[in-house]
């Protein structure tokens, strides 16, 4: 058994056929045994190549001999009374992600993470608290998607919907990993591109980069404040990358056609929900056309901040309406577990207390 065996869950469907074709004609079996094999692996959700029952035996034990077929191991499942539920992940070398299953009235949404912890520390998320631990593969995200739907369907919430990356991480900072994972969640697994959204702080080659896909792939920017002072304080890849560029690249984004923008802005008390920040939020929406979500501070165990008054946040968003921005309020989800949005710090056994 080769050490480094290549796990067949990373790879694209065009480099999957390359690879089991390949394959199989070396093994001197029939060119249609490699679509099958794809079919076990996007469809017929085998667990290892003893499941792939169409194949003959000694094919099955020669596959095992040649590649892995490792999604992320499950460490822990939790379930909250709302209907989420949040899966712990171990990765190989110790790591540990999330991710959530969110049930709506006609969807299901999954939410997935792209790193292990976060190296941007916006002050208002539990994961940049806890520290940058490593990118994720290709297969450790597209396994989420993988072991989760099979979690989902066993236990009767239906198909998973929608993917959004808004777990752990900062995915346009692991291009190299996100982007083949979307192919595979896509062109693999079959979920439509407009079904996955993209969830930025605002890395501008990475949206440049999202924005050459031809895809209709969904972006969703983390704004939080509409003016690059505050913005500043609460994340400090605004230095980097300030908002009129970031804005720029969003309008260069848009010209590439046919795809909504969101803009989340998480409301914290007395921090950044003045209604004097209503006007330049809506002029910001206005010049890329976006959707506003306003999502109400979910309390984190690092900073005192509170979530914005209800009333506050209903205002922001009639206001928003009035001035002819769509705008919703994200219910917080999940909570009492600590998966609602902000909160994933793969607390394990109380490793990170
Ligand atoms: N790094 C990406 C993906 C994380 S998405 C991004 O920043 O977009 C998670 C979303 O939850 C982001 O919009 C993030 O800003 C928001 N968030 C982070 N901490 C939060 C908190 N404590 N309460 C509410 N939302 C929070």
């Amino acid at each position: 058994m080769s050490p480094d065996r290549p796990n067949l869950l990373g790879m694209t469907p065009p480099e999957l056929r390359e690879t089991l074709t390949a394959h199989v004609r070396q093994r001197g079996q029939p060119g249609y045994r490699a679509r099958q094999i794809e079919e076990w692996l996007f469809r017929g959700d085998a667990r290892s190549f003893g499941d792939m029952t169409n194949l003959p035996l000694p094919e099955r034990d020669v596959l095992g001999d040649s590649f892995r077929l490792d999604e992320p191991a499950v460490d822990t499942v939790s379930e909250s009374s709302d209907g989420t539920v949040k899966h712990l992940w171990a990765l190989q070398g110790g790591e540990v992600v999330e991710s959530v299953l969110i049930p709506t009235r006609h969807r299901l949404t999954l939410c997935i993470s792209s790193q292990a912890g976060c190296a941007l520390k916006c002050r208002f998320c539990a994961t940049g608290w806890s520290g940058f631990g490593r990118q994720l593969s290709p297969a450790e995200i597209a396994g989420q998607y993988r072991a989760s739907a099979r979690w989902a369907a066993e236990h009767d919430r239906g198909p998973v919907t929608n993917v959004v990356f808004m777990g752990m991480g900062e995915p346009l900072a692991n291009r190299k990993a996100v982007f083949p994972a979307l192919t595979i969640l896509n062109a693999g697994y079959g979920i439509g591109a407009r079904r996955i959204t993209v969830s930025t702080v605002g890395v501008i080659p990475g949206i440049a980069a999202l924005a050459e896909r031809p895809e209709q792939f969904r972006l969703a920017l983390s704004l939080h404040a509409p003016v690059t002072e505050l913005r500043a304080e609460l994340i400090p890849l605004e230095k980097r990358y300030p908002l009129d560029q970031l804005i720029k690249a969003l309008e260069a984004f848009n010209r590439k056609g046919g795809r909504r923008i969101t803009f989340e802005y998480t409301m914290i008390r007395e921090v950044n929900d003045d209604p004097a920040l209503i006007a330049p939020l809506a002029e910001l929406a206005h010049r890329v056309q976006a959707f506003v979500n306003l999502i109400p501070f979910n309390p984190i165990p690092y900073v005192e901040w509170k979530p914005s008054h209800p009333s506050r946040v209903r205002e922001f968003r009639d206001r928003l309406e009035v001035a002819g921005v769509p705008a919703a309020v994200r219910e917080p989800r999940g909570r009492d577990i600590d998966a609602a949005c902000g909160q994933l710090r793969a607390r394990r056994h109380g490793i990170h207390r």
